[in-house]
């Protein structure tokens, strides 16, 4: 039996909630990004238009929009909605691309992607991540992301060149096969540095050469495999 509960002003109690949440994501555009510098109007838009309270988890709910990580189990986070603005608007997208994300989470970046992208890969290393994420991107409604399970420090090739690659966890150095699999033009987004501190880098590949740029100082979840750190690595 669906319940239907009637609010005094003739709105139903899913549709008040929802404008709640539309409400605080406008205050978290407002004061978290477009205020510390975000300019991209695409990306802020894409802000506004993905509930980000769908990916955290149900005790989360209420600081879903709040300025910092939360936890979404397997001692993994969905990372703070200035550090995924910034990644974003560092990858200069313009609607044409084709996207890979590393370490898709909860799905929350992979949806940001899919709003201002043509099509969207994200590998996830941990299954019952990946399939969550992938329940909630099915129930937003989106089909242009696609959640895999994988190493994702080795890309995903089958899908390659990617004019976009984002990579959500801290890289000790840029696994090469992402570099292999950027196309001609592409542009690459990755924490690199220690266990407890990294650098957000820019790599942008243009003509066979390789631009690195550093964007600011972040702290992420360790990228594990192949390429990245060992999954018994002391953190
Ligand atoms: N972007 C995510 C979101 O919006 O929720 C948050 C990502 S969380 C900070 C980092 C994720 O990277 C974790 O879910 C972790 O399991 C995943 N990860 C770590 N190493 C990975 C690898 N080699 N391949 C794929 N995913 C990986």
């Amino acid at each position: 039996m669906v319940r239907c509960i009637f609010m005094p002003n003739g709105c139903r109690w899913d549709e008040q909630r929802e404008k709640y949440f539309e409400r605080l994501r406008a205050h978290m555009v407002q004061t978290q990004l477009r205020a510390r510098g975000i300019k991209d109007e695409r990306v802020l838009k894409a802000f506004m238009e993905v509930p980000r309270h769908r990916f955290v988890l149900p005790e989360n709910i209420k600081e879903a929009h709040e300025d910092h990580p939360l936890p979404i189990g397997f001692g993994q986070t969905i990372s703070q909605p200035f550090m995924v603005a910034t990644m974003t608007e560092a990858l200069s997208l313009r609607g044409d691309e084709k996207a890979l994300e590393v370490g898709a989470g909860s799905g929350y970046q992979a949806a940001i992607l899919g709003k201002l992208c043509k099509e969207v890969y994200a590998i996830e290393r941990i299954p019952e991540l990946a399939e969550r994420a992938k329940r909630t991107i099915e129930e937003l409604g989106y089909t242009n992301v696609h959640i895999v399970v994988g190493d994702g420090t080795l890309g995903l090739p089958e899908h390659a060149p990617y004019d976009a690659i984002v990579v959500s966890a801290a890289a000790p150095d840029i696994p090469p096969a992402l570099i292999e699999q950027l196309s001609d033009g592409g542009r690459l987004v990755i924490p690199v540095g220690s266990q407890y501190s990294q650098v957000l880098i820019r790599v942008t590949k243009s003509g066979g050469r390789i631009k690195r740029e550093e964007i600011c100082a972040c702290v992420f979840v360790p990228l594990i495999g192949k390429y990245g750190w060992q999954e018994d690595v002391a953190w």
